[in-house]
């Protein structure tokens, strides 16, 4: 385990399981260990001394063994089109960014969700994604992603007096490539006092990390999956998304059927439309061919376009005729038009400085 020995490690750093034995060790019992995750994931209690629970002596030991601390709002930026960019600063001084997207209908808000990010920087490197170009610094911790939802929240809250009815894993980084930490998360989430959404509104975006998503089935069949497929050409895929060279198409598409069949859910397509690559009406066959006999639902995309990046974005006519064609052979086609561009929170442009080189929005609702 690692920094096991560490004195005051931060008690939100470790994983849960890391949690459960280092307490276990210190002739903590479950009902014990039970208080202490509750105290620190969901009470959000300030300090060990206030958790009620827990004798002198124990609370003396945490505050001995481990330190407790919650990750504040650094900024809140409002676009135009009336979706928030949330910046929250970390123990290091890199910031994750949060996106809210409030969607109204004739006055009235009709959905709000919440995108989280899961990783400073990216692995994956794809062509169009600005968090791609910043390459991989670290995975957010279990706290850090339950932090983002926690001040997106009030946030919520404090500028629309309503709830998130809906969050998503697809802000900054890949969320199964930082599988542990999501997955302790999901599991706080899911806990029945945790005051937040049904498993059902929750959404788990990634480029097709199979091996990962062969885990979420079997870890959590409750949450909702989306795949980012782009093109079913495994050539133009790899052209788009370098990943794909060690993501075959084949291996991805397996992994699909298999969530189909373990959860009864539809998977969720995505697909970003690029101009002269991905959208043509052969491309538009091709992922007819390779949906078949998968139970899916096709949101496609249409670009953002970013400064280092070469590609752009087809024109409402080629987008109608690629949806055209999807509806004719017998899908289920949303588009997603993207939100927050004046403020590059929009798909694909998330790309903040990582480490500290702060006040970029004015900060309008500090964290507790
Ligand atoms: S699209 Fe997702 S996986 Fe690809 S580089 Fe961007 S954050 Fe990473």
């Amino acid at each position: 385990m690692k920094n096991m020995n560490d004195r005051h490690m931060d008690i939100r750093k470790i994983s849960l399981a890391d949690l459960d034995e280092r307490l276990t060790e210190i002739d903590f019992n479950e009902d014990d260990r039970n208080i202490v995750r509750k105290a620190v994931y969901i009470d959000r209690v300030p300090a060990f001394n206030e958790i009620q629970e827990l004798t002198p002596a124990q609370k003396s030991i945490l505050s001995d063994i481990f330190s407790l601390q919650y990750n504040p709002a650094d900024s809140l930026l409002k676009s135009g089109d009336g979706s928030y960019r949330l910046t929250l600063e970390l123990s290091d001084s890199a910031r994750a960014e949060t996106v809210i997207i409030p969607e109204w209908e004739n006055g009235l808000l009709k959905k709000c969700a919440i995108s989280i990010s899961s990783q400073i920087g990216c692995f994956f490197g794809c062509s169009f994604c600005a968090t791609g170009q910043l390459g991989f610094h670290r995975n957010l911790t279990t706290g850090e992603l339950l932090d983002q939802f926690h001040v997106a929240n009030e946030v919520v809250s404090n500028e629309l007096n309503t709830v998130p009815t809906h969050l998503y894993f697809m802000g900054m980084g890949e969320p199964l490539h930082n599988y542990r930490a999501l997955s302790d998360a999901l599991s706080i989430m899911k806990d029945p006092d945790f005051e937040g959404l049904p498993p059902s509104a929750i959404t788990i975006s990634t480029v097709g990390l199979y091996r990962q998503i062969q885990m979420l089935t079997r870890d959590h069949p409750e949450v909702r999956l989306a795949v980012s497929i782009h093109s079913a050409d495994q050539k133009i895929r790899e052209r788009i998304m370098p990943v794909s060279a060690r993501l075959g198409l084949k291996h991805i598409r397996e992994a699909l059927r298999a969530y189909n069949r373990a959860t009864g859910h539809p998977v969720t397509i995505q697909y970003l439309l690029l101009r002269g690559i991905n959208d043509s009406t052969e491309q538009a066959e091709t992922l007819i061919s390779y949906l078949r006999g998968i139970h899916s639902e096709i949101t496609l995309i249409m670009y953002n376009e970013i400064e280092s990046s070469n590609n752009s974005r087809p024109n409402l006519e080629v987008l109608n005729q690629f949806k055209d064609i999807l509806i004719q052979a017998g899908l289920k086609v949303d588009v997603r038009w993207c939100y927050g561009e004046d403020i590059q929170s929009g798909c694909g442009q998330l790309q903040p400085p990582v480490f500290n080189d702060r006040v970029h929005f004015s900060m309008r609702h500090p964290s507790p």
